[in-house]
């Protein structure tokens, strides 16, 4: 059975804005257990509309379902190893949610120990501009979250954000730049996905890059199918990814999705397929939760606050 990690999925905003009840999100704690998933990320997320459309209200609406999720939630320390049985962690999606305030940073990093931030959705924020806009880099309270960022061990996740904001991230942060559901570019050219010198950057300074399931961001113009996952993930082993490959499936975030790779339970089947594609078993380990683990746990070794 493989143990598995996913850096992304959509379930809060379900549960907690669209009000679906638990058993009818795609991500369930049955199909984690089933799939062997041990760790979910769970996005807060700001919101189709951004800054306008109170994103903290909702962020708040969506901590207040973490209870409904079926499965507990690790807002301290990580224990020492990838747990046996479903554990969740949260992430930000919108950096909007902090509403430009350090003081809220460090509410979200204390109370519910947030382990990335995508510094943007699909809006323009106080931190900086989407991919969909192609604006210029990070502001200055993109900059100064970044130090404060850092400081706390939360990594910038990039999946969003703006090609300049990407490099702002890659030469200012210190802790690495981390892309939770994007793909490559060079095989499906839409915005969300990264150029091969950006997926390289994040490989080079340690990152994540997690493998989106959305069909639209594995093949343009068709539907995709469960090789075209296999041809993501290969060409980022190509670029040495070896250490930064893994999920961010984007769960209950997507209407469509590959057949035979719909929900966790059937994560295990693309990982027997990367087996028998000829990656050794050590490397799909890595791909299927050791590099996120590893991620989540360096990012907690390098907190200077509230550690
Ligand atoms: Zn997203």
């Amino acid at each position: 059975m493989w143990k598995i990690a996913d850096a992304h999925c959509d379930t809060l905003w379900e549960i907690g804005v669209r009000g679906t009840a638990p058993e009818d999100c795609c991500v369930t704690a049955q199909r984690l257990r089933k799939g062997g998933v041990s760790l979910q990320t769970f996005a807060l997320w700001a919101g189709p509309k951004g800054p306008q459309d109170d994103p903290a209200g909702k962020a708040r609406a969506m901590l207040a379902a973490v209870d409904r999720l079926g499965v507990p939630v690790c807002r301290g320390p990580l224990p020492e190893e990838l747990p046996e049985e479903p554990m969740g962690v949260l992430s930000i999606e919108g950096g909007e949610i902090l509403e430009g305030s350090i003081a809220c940073l460090d509410e979200y990093h204390q109370r519910s120990r947030v382990r990335l931030i995508a510094l943007t959705w699909n809006n323009e924020n106080e931190i900086g501009y989407p991919s969909a806009q192609d604006g210029p880099g990070l502001k200055p309270f993109g900059l100064h979250l970044l130090r404060e960022m850092d400081a706390r061990g939360i990594f910038a996740d990039v999946s969003h954000l703006s090609e300049k904001g990407f490099w702002d991230v890659a030469e200012h942060a210190e802790l690495p730049p981390v892309a939770s559901h994007s793909n490559l570019r060079e095989l499906c050219d839409v915005h969300r996905n990264l150029r091969r010198e950006q997926a390289s950057a994040i490989i080079e300074r340690g990152g994540y890059i997690g493998v989106n399931l959305y069909s639209a961001f594995l093949a343009k113009d068709r539907p995709a199918v469960f090789e075209d996952v296999l041809r993501h993930i290969d060409a980022l082993m190509e670029l040495g990814g070896e250490d930064a490959v893994g999920l961010g499936t984007d769960f209950d975030g997507i209407e469509t999705w590959p057949e035979g790779l719909g929900n966790p339970a059937e994560l295990p089947a693309l990982l027997d397929a990367l087996l028998a594609r000829g990656y050794t078993r050590e490397q799909v380990e890595k791909i299927a939760g050791g590099n996120y683990w590893r991620l989540l746990k360096r990012g907690e070794a390098a907190a200077r606050i509230g550690k």
